[in-house]
This record gives structure tokens, sequence and C-alpha cells, in this order.
């Protein structure tokens, strides 16, 4: 009779908290201090085999590997667009597919960010919202990202001057962050530490499509930028564009932005605004929009809307959307229009989407009702 060994595996490192690896540690009878010298080597170098952490005795390092790996995720297909700007798609344990995006700039670089696979939010405009198959993403799932843009850029040991290409995260990518933020706060977390990747707050931009209750939370304990879907100036747009307003209406959505902790004029609130062809980028929305953010500390994100196979909206002309920046600016707000990038390899805003099997959503669904009760 064949004897079958059952093994486990090994648990990946990678999106532990500093007192979660330090349990770990603790439980291998190894000395606090350890923490620290594990944490520079996985998260200021980059390092992935314990062999290599030479500053470890041997035997905590043959230790280690007997237990535990330091694991990046596993690269399903990475494409480069022909301006530069990259997309991974990566499989997850489990064989969930997320997609991560690089975009390249002069003198930086800001990866995108997914915090979900799919989305249970179906902002009718969103390639990400017509994915049906939705669960959270791990601590190590969010921070793995980054981790694996940065072997691909070649940028460990963390940089200390300011020319990284790697210098930005935008939580812009598939998924609605403030439904998974526990996850997004620690993976944040672990980004932020002084003694591993250390990216300032300041360079953190979160993307939420409105869910109110968790916004002082976000501001509070993460503290970082902050930009808001708005996409319409009236309840009836905007309730066809992002459903979810119909349970945090447009007044209810700004209440909370007044009250970020946080924004001021130096650290301006952004809010994105998807231009789409006769729905909302009339001359009267452009004015209304002025209203609207008065009293705000705004700024305004002009986003041509990035077309998907099947999609019914069109991107309002390039004349449109000018002559709707020069009024939201004549008015005192900066409005950039948002350049699209990597739009040939599917990677512009919008147009993330992995095509898995379907699962249920009322689980993740439940979750989300009971963070959003306890906020
Ligand atoms: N769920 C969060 C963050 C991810 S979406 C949110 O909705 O804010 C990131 C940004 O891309 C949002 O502003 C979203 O409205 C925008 N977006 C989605 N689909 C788009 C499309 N097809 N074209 C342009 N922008 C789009
Ligand atoms: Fe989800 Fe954001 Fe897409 Fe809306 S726009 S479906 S919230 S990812």
């Amino acid at each position: 009779m064949d004897a079958t060994v059952e093994t486990t595996p090994k648990k990946n490192l990678i999106g532990l908290t500093r007192a979660q690896l330090g349990e770990e540690i603790a439980a291998l009878g190894e000395k606090p201090f350890r923490v620290k010298q594990l944490w520079h080597w996985i998260y200021h170098r980059g390092v992935t085999d314990f062999s290599q952490m030479t500053t470890l005795a041997r035997t905590f390092q043959e230790t280690l590997a007997e237990h535990f790996v330091v694991d990046r995720l596993e690269v399903a297909r990475h494409q480069v667009s022909e301006d530069g700007t990259q997309k991974w798609l990566l499989r997850t344990d489990g064989g969930h597919l997320i997609e991560s995006v690089h975009i390249p700039e002069e003198d930086r670089g800001a990866l995108c960010i997914s915090s979900q696979v799919g989305c249970t939010l179906t902002c009718t405009f969103c390639h990400t919202g017509t994915q049906r198959l939705v669960r959270n993403l791990e601590p190590g799932e969010i921070v793995g990202q980054f981790m694996l843009a940065r072997d691909t850029l070649g940028e460990w040991p963390s940089p200390t001057d300011g020319n990284r290409l790697l210098s930005n995260i935008v939580m812009m990518g598939m998924g609605e962050p403030l439904y998974n933020f526990e996850n997004v706060k620690a993976a944040l977390q672990i980004v932020m530490d002084e003694e591993g990747i250390a990216l300032s707050r300041r360079r953190i931009t979160l993307s939420t499509s409105g869910v109110v209750p968790m916004m002082e939370r976000c501001g509070e304990e993460l503290n970082v930028d902050l930009a808001v879907s708005l996409h319409a100036v009236t309840d009836e747009i905007r309730n066809t564009l992002v459903p979810l307003n119909k349970k945090y209406p447009i007044e209810q959505l700004l209440a909370a932005c007044r009250a970020y902790p946080g924004a001021s004029n130096a650290r301006r609130i952004t809010f994105e605004y998807v231009m789409l062809k006769g729905v909302n980028d009339s001359d009267a929305d452009a004015r209304a929009l002025v209203q609207l953010l008065k009293g705000i500390p705004a700024k305004v994100n002009l986003i041509p809307f990035n077309p998907w196979p099947g999609v019914a909206y069109e991107c309002s002309s390039n004349n449109r959307i000018h002559a709707f920046a020069r009024i939201v600016n004549d008015g005192g707000l900066s409005a950039p229009v948002r350049r699209p990038r990597g739009r040939d390899i599917l990677a512009a805003c919008g147009q993330l989407k992995s095509d898995t099997v379907k699962k249920r959503k009322s689980e993740i669904l439940r979750e989300q009702a009971e963070a959003e009760a306890a906020a």
C-alpha cells in the first residue's frame, strides 16, 4: 500500500505585520531583534532566499527555510505597452487572477494596485465591475504586487534618493479599497514602514467610489491622499453611473470629503470625473461641478473614458473635454486631463478585468455590510 505524505504548504512571510512576524519568530525561540533584521532583508533588500540573508546565523536561515517562504505572486502574463506602461496579470493562491499596472513618468512612476479580485460594485462604465468573481485580496497579495513590480524594475534595495522608477502608489486597480479596508491598511502600513520599502504616505493615493462610512477611518488610520470617483453632478446621473450613489448620495459623499482628516489646501482631495459623451460632459455640468466643490480643498482629474469590448458609452470629444476643463479651471479648480496610458494592452483606467470562473458574491457582500455597520 502506498503511503501518502501530507505536506502543509509553508507560510509566506510577505504581508505579515511586524507584530505577526514577531510572533512567528518568538515561536521559533528566537530573540525579538531578529524581526528587524528579517524585515530589512525582505522589505528593504527584496531578498527572497533565506540563505542570502547573510546577517542571520546559518542555523536560523535553515530553520526559517523549514517553516517559511518569501514568495512572490505567480506572473501569468506580463505585457509592456508601446508607451512604456507595464501590466502584470498575477495568479494568487487559489488561482484567482489580478492585475497591476506600472505607469512610468519622466522622473518617477506609479503602480496602480488592485485591492480585490473583481469588484462587488457595478459602475456601468467600468470593465472590472462586470467581472463576477469577487474576493478580497490578502495583505500579502497587495504588498506582493508592489514587490513584484520592484523586482522587474530592478529597484532593490529600496532607493533612498528621490528618483525611483516606482515612487508612488495609486490604489486604483481592480476593486474597491474601502471594502477591503483592513487588508489594504495592513498592506500600506508595511509599504510605509521606514525600515523597509519606506514609501511616504504623501506618495500614496487611495481612490474610492464613495464608501462614506469608511472614509473617516481611512483618513485617520492611514492618512493617505484621497481620490473620490465623483463622475456626475446630480444624484440622478450618478445613480446610473455609480450605483453605490443610491446608498450614499452626493450630499453625504461631499460631507464626508469636507470632514476628511488631513485634507487641506496643500493636500487636496482629487475628484475623478470620467468624460462620457452626452452623459455628464456639458458646460452646465462643468459649472455645477464648480458649485458642488465650493469650500472643499479639491482638485479635479478629468479622465477620458477608456472603452472596453461591449460597453455602450463613448468618450467625449477632445474639444468637449477641453471646454469642460476650461470652465472648471475658470471656477478656480485645477482640472488636468488624465492622459490614457497603456490602452493597447488594456491597462488604462477601468479596462482591467481578469476572466476567471464565477463564484458567489454573497459572502463578500455580507462582510462588507458588517464592516460598514461597525464603522
Ligand atoms: N474602485 C475604486 C478604485 C478603482 S477604479 C474607484 O472606483 O474609485 C479607478 C478609477 O478608474 C475610478 O475613478 C474609476 O471610476 C475609473 N474608471 C473606471 N472605469 C473607467 C473607464 N472605462 N474609463 C476611465 N476611467 C474609468
Ligand atoms: Fe468597482 Fe471602482 Fe470599477 Fe466602480 S469604478 S466597479 S467601484 S473598480
